[in-house]
């Protein structure tokens, strides 16, 4: 009797805005993730004009395989639901909470965006100023020079616990958004993230349009002379800007073909092509 009562409340909790909070944004990564890496399998040619790295680059120059990364994003994924879930039995995030206008949740999105990239601006550029939290934790994701999609997540656990995990409870508790509201959030914050990774600069794609935090700005910061620059993740460039470790970028095409994300500087001096993009 036990275990049907038991049963019946993960029936229960299962169809709660809060559970649908912490399942939806691991769907939306596999699916998301998934679309880019499906993409580059099935159509290398046509998007080898796009692409901010060659395949032969991605091979040679990443320090960890595929394989590798993804039982890594699954162990930290796992490890968040399981945090979020005990959140959850423990009552913090459980509470029914009507649902507020439109215009009330736009915003709390904005307010939790900002908190998001503050938290998160902070102690990545801790990780990396730190020089035992770069080498124990925060070089694991360093170990994707070449970024592709499905690395977005491949963390060392700590740092998904610490950047991900706190920063998305700080800023779902600060911005006072319900679980629903919060469940557009985290989905969002999670396709921001894979596209930040994807090392694929598409025409129309409105990730890389709207913000000027994107694949490209952040590929700078995966590359060595970038190492201690665009720190800011996920949404805006505002810390980075305010705090001068700004590093503003051109892309423009590879001379083997493809694109690249450089430093403006490095384009200055070099005026070897014709920047596509300059942010
Ligand atoms: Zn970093
Ligand atoms: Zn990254």
């Amino acid at each position: 009797m036990a275990a049907a009562a038991a049963w019946r409340e993960v029936l229960h909790m299962m169809s709660d805005d809060v559970v649908l909070g912490i399942v939806l944004p691991l769907v939306v990564y596999w699916l998301y993730a998934g679309m880019y890496h499906m993409m580059m399998m099935m159509m290398p040619p046509a998007l080898e004009p796009f692409r901010l790295h060659s395949v032969q680059e991605e091979e040679q120059r990443n320090l960890v395989t595929l394989p590798q990364v993804v039982k890594g994003v699954l162990l930290q994924q796992a490890i968040q639901a399981l945090i979020a879930l005990l959140l959850f039995f423990t009552g913090m995030a459980g509470e029914h909470k009507k649902q507020p206008s439109l215009a009330v949740q736009a915003a709390q999105v904005l307010v939790a965006m900002v908190v998001m990239d503050t938290w998160q601006y902070f102690i990545h550029r801790l990780m990396h100023v730190n020089k035992f939290l770069y080498k124990h934790i925060h070089s694991q994701h360093h170990r994707l020079v070449v970024p592709y999609a499905f690395g977005a997540l491949y963390n060392h656990p700590a740092e998904g616990f610490l950047l991900d995990t706190i920063g998305g409870a700080v800023s779902f508790l600060v911005s006072g958004m319900t679980p629903r509201t919060a469940t557009f959030f985290f989905s969002l914050a999670t396709m921001k993230t894979v596209d930040d990774h994807c090392g694929l600069w598409l025409p129309g794609n409105p990730f890389q349009r709207i913000f000027s935090n994107n694949t490209a700005y952040h590929d700078i910061h995966h590359q060595l002379h970038g190492n201690k620059y665009n720190f800011s993740q996920p949404f805006t460039v505002m810390w980075d800007k305010l705090l001068g470790t700004h590093m503003s970028y051109v892309v423009q095409k590879r001379a083997n073909g493809g694109l690249e994300a450089r430093p403006v500087k490095v384009y200055v001096e070099l005026e070897d092509a014709e920047p596509i993009k300059t942010e």
